[in-house]
């Protein structure tokens, strides 16, 4: 291979030489390299991901009777191994990956509510309810305004305790650095905020069963004998506000008691539901006991709970089965950092202090770190979960009989790709045998795959403006 020429003429100004930058310099290397075509092949089969993981090994796919169908093995391949998607759902981390993830929620999320993926389309007649429940308030922080509106502007022109206004009268935009941040952060409750997003999994579950011992009552029957009755199916998503709390958006499905395959009586309709929810929201409690150093706290919801009906697309309005679908999907992308904070664990306090992060954000992970100190806080785990602010859970969680698996969207979208394959799962036997060996790109390679991710984007708008 050539040596790459520090320098080349400038064609602009053949007079003056032009450095050539790291990236430029990796990208004449790049292109050298004998196997760069079958590498960006590589990299289009992982759409274009920004941290592909690379695998070495070999699958051997053969019948019963020993014929061999197809041998795949890495050592044909440059550098001896092949890219594989990163699969990360956040759009911070991978853009690529972070689409085809929301795709596939989006697919789950709808799927659960007008059929397919192997729920029957009569779904559409159950009760099906879109849910936002909030944590409560901790303090008041910055709003942003929208039309003549002010921030916190009231007659109230006294200080709190810490020589701070208790009002504020500004507009902020949506994008102002200053909403969601504390009228005084020494007013704040960091200490309650925290402990709410760690007991915020079993505030959620104790929701759930309220809600079934509400519908138990209205059927006639105990709890245990519900499902013989009815089931209740669910997938949410949690969402991070300005102000680093957590709130879920929740689509709450009744079914008969197989499931989505069997319709709930009469009895379990869309408003016993709604009614059964919010009752249920109102009541629960997660209590804090055995914590002498912090004393017992109950967390609740906070009071801005939102229900709607979900309506049929061909009904029309704004809480329709596509729009949520596409609502809760745009949020399983999303992560703390798009609300400023971290993508990645904290291990250290230091950490905290250096962090590119709003002082509230900050505050709010030092409180975690701290409180995660407390040997009788220990199992809330605070501090593995500093960076998601002390809340613990999964950003998308269903029940088991709402819908689809990522699991089988995936599997679906592999066997699509393999569908020349003349063979059939009965009549063939797989060895694989993978080992890691690597991930990422180099700063060239980093630039092509973003150029393919850009060209697969394109394409994808193309084929929407088209309709293809
Ligand atoms: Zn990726
Ligand atoms: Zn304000
Ligand atoms: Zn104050």
């Amino acid at each position: 291979m050539n040596t790459p020429r520090k320098w080349r003429p400038d064609a602009s100004n053949s007079g003056r030489p032009h450095y050539l930058s790291d990236t430029e310099r990796d990208l004449i290397r790049l292109a050298q390299e004998p196997g760069f075509p079958r590498w960006t092949e590589q990299i289009k089969s992982a759409g274009g991901c920004a941290h592909p993981i690379y695998l070495s090994g070999r699958t051997t796919t053969a019948t019963d009777t020993g014929i061999l169908i197809r041998h795949y093995d890495t050592a044909n391949e440059p550098g001896g191994r092949l890219a594989v998607r990163c699969r990360n759902r956040r759009e911070t981390r991978c853009q690529p990956c972070s689409y085809l993830h929301a795709g596939d929620t989006f697919h789950l999320v709808r799927s659960g509510l007008i059929g397919g993926k192997e729920i029957p389309a009569h779904v559409t007649g159950h009760p099906r309810l879109f849910v936002t429940l909030t944590a409560p308030s901790f303090g008041a922080v910055h709003r942003t305004t929208s039309g003549t509106s002010r921030c916190r502007l009231t007659r109230d022109h006294s200080t709190c305790e810490h020589g701070q206004p208790r009002q504020c009268g500004l507009i902020h935009a949506s994008d102002d650095p200053l909403t969601g941040q504390p009228l005084c952060p020494d007013c704040y409750d960091y200490t309650s905020h925290v402990l709410w997003h760690a007991h915020a999994g079993v505030l959620w579950n104790r929701t759930a069963t309220a809600v079934r011992r509400h519908l138990a009552s209205a059927g006639g029957v105990t709890q245990s004998k519900l499902p013989t009755l009815v089931r209740l199916s669910f997938a949410k998503v949690a969402e991070y506000q300005r102000r680093g709390a957590v709130h879920f958006h929740a689509v709450i499905r009744l079914d008969g008691p197989q499931g989505p395959e069997s319709a709930p009586p009469e009895w379990a309709s869309a408003a016993l539901l709604t009614q059964a929810t919010r009752t249920a929201v109102k009541a629960v409690q997660a209590p804090m006991r055995h914590a002498p150093a912090l004393g017992d706290r109950v967390f609740v919801w906070g009071s801005q709970i939102d229900v709607h009906t979900i309506r049929r697309a061909l009904d029309g309005g704004p809480v329709t089965e596509e729009a949520v679908a596409a609502y809760v999907a745009k949020y399983t992308s999303k992560s703390v950092s798009d609300s400023g904070g971290l993508d990645q664990p904290v291990t250290s306090a230091e950490e905290i202090t250096l962090a590119p992060v709003s002082a509230h954000l900050r505050a709010l992970m030092g409180t975690c770190w701290r409180l995660g100190g407390l040997a009788e806080l220990e199992h809330l785990r605070l501090r593995p979960w500093t960076h998601t602010l002390g809340y613990r859970g999964h950003v998308l969680t269903k029940s088991r009989k709402y819908s689809t698996t990522y699991r089988a969207l995936r599997d679906a979208r592999t066997a699509h790709h393999q569908s020349d394959s003349p063979a059939t799962a009965e009549e063939i036997g797989s060895v694989s045998e993978w080992r890691y060996v690597g991930s990422g790109h180099t700063p060239a390679e980093s630039e092509v795959a973003a150029g393919v991710a850009q060209d697969l984007c394109d394409l994808r708008e193309i084929k929407r403006t088209l309709r293809l």
